[in-house]
């Protein structure tokens, strides 16, 4: 039969007296926020006057959050369910656009589900501006004719 160590409950004092002058582990969130490294991945956005309704993202999906609705004009719009969401990041990998980011937002927590879908509205795309090279150049000043 296994015996039972023999308690000794001043054991732990030197222990707590080192962590009286020790910085402590935590930080006094949510006071105090952290900076969430570069690779961090929350709240996906949707940029969706980039989107070309290709649905790459929405059959990319392992769990089935994201869903593209076309909304006539060329113009997309956008709903992810974030209470079903992994923030796995594929939606954004495979978009051929780069229109999906997962930023840095963490704070998510709601009280119901319902207010976890997040839609996206479909925005016209960015007028153009031409290049410079196809701007037509000045006139050059000519020499005046001998
Ligand atoms: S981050 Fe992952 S789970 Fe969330 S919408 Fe994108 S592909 Fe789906
Ligand atoms: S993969 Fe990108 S461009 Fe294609 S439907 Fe999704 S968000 Fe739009």
């Amino acid at each position: 039969m296994a015996k039972t160590p023999r308690r000794r409950p001043g054991r732990m004092i030197p222990s707590l007296l080192r962590s009286l002058f020790r910085r402590p582990a935590t930080t006094r969130y949510p006071f105090v926020k952290w900076e969430m490294p570069d690779r961090f991945r929350a709240r996906p956005v949707v940029h969706t006057e980039n989107c070309i309704g290709c649905k790459m993202c929405v059959r990319n999906c392992p769990s089935g959050a994201i869903q593209i609705e076309d909304m006539g004009e060329k113009m997309f719009q956008a709903t992810i369910d974030l209470g079903r969401c992994l923030y796995c990041g594929q939606c954004a990998f495979v978009c051929p656009k780069k229109t999906i980011e997962l930023t840095k937002d963490f704070e998510l927590a709601a009280f119901d589900r319902a207010s976890l879908v997040v839609v996206y509205h479909a925005k016209p795309k960015p007028v153009e501006e031409p290049a410079a090279s196809a701007q037509p150049k000045a006139a050059e000043p000519q020499a005046p004719a001998a």
